[in-house]
């Protein structure tokens, strides 16, 4: 009941931080060595850096836009070069800002009333004060018991703890379907935390799983999974090795296509 009460008094006081609506906005700032310019309606910021190059060049990453330009070159032939590339640049920073918003959508708040993508689903984040437990999950909440100064890193250590023991036992659950379904069997299988690929297979007849796939929906597992267990018996990525996958997860492309849709798998591959 006590935490209960905590999570009130929390939620009132994020409430009370909530920006007031209708201030006016604020008038933009550049920074030191930053410049602005109206390109096809929008005024684009960017960085002006001189170097000893010959030519003026550009450059667009999350920082925004670059432009480096020799030392005697003047603001007009830098204005000129801009609006000749004006369609490039406004694509690549749309792109970018695209992928920024991606990446805040998928970053969880580790926090009470944080949500968690779990099996397609999402968990709401909540924290019980005053004692330390394993997390439970109650239908579409995740129930974080700590005790002391609740901090990010403890809520995130908690949850990660129990998706990781989720993912042992849905993939343990769904290696023994196929492989029984199939008769493929492998010799032993781990979970891994890597940070760029979703599942490998090694020719000792080994698996390997990452256990972030808990956050992706069951038919994407279920196609990961598949795609390990067809290396068992073709250890290539050749036609007979996908006619394997097809026999063992017939709907593979469809699941293949959300596999690398997943806006958080960018950098991930599958081998
Ligand atoms: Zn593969």
């Amino acid at each position: 009941m006590k935490g209960r009460l905590l999570d009130r008094l929390a939620d009132a006081a994020r409430q009370l931080t909530l920006p007031l609506a209708g201030a006016p906005p604020a008038p933009p700032v550049l920074r030191a060595g930053h410049r602005v310019i109206r390109l096809a309606g929008s005024f684009v910021e960017y960085e002006l850096r001189r170097s000893a190059r010959r030519t003026i060049g550009f450059a667009i990453d999350e920082r925004g836009l670059t432009v480096t330009a020799p030392r005697g070159v003047g603001q007009a032939q830098i204005d000129a070069a801009l609006a000749a590339r004006a369609d490039w640049v406004l694509r690549k920073m749309q792109e970018w800002r695209e992928r920024a918003q991606r990446n805040a959508r998928l970053a969880v708040r580790w926090e009470h009333g944080g949500t968690l993508p779990y099996l397609g689903e999402s968990l709401l984040i909540r924290i019980e004060h005053g004692r330390r437990a394993a997390p439970r999950r109650d239908g579409a909440e995740l129930w974080i018991a700590l005790a002391g100064n609740v901090t990010s890193a403890q809520v995130r250590e908690s949850a990660q703890g129990w998706l990781k023991a989720q993912a042992r036992t849905l993939f343990a659950e769904r290696l023994g379907h196929y492989g029984a379904t199939h008769g493929i069997v492998p010799r032993r299988w781990a979970l891994s935390s890597a940070r760029t690929r979703w599942g490998s297979c090694s020719a000792d007849g080994s698996i390997r799983l990452n256990w972030r796939l808990v956050h992706l929906p069951p038919d994407v597992v279920d196609y990961v999974i598949c795609h390990e267990l067809a290396h068992l018996r073709e250890m290539n990525h050749g036609p007979r090795f996908w006619s394997e996958v097809a026999r063992l997860y017939p709907d593979y492309q469809h699941a293949r296509r959300r596999l690398r849709a997943h806006p958080g798998g960018l950098a991930m591959s599958q081998e």
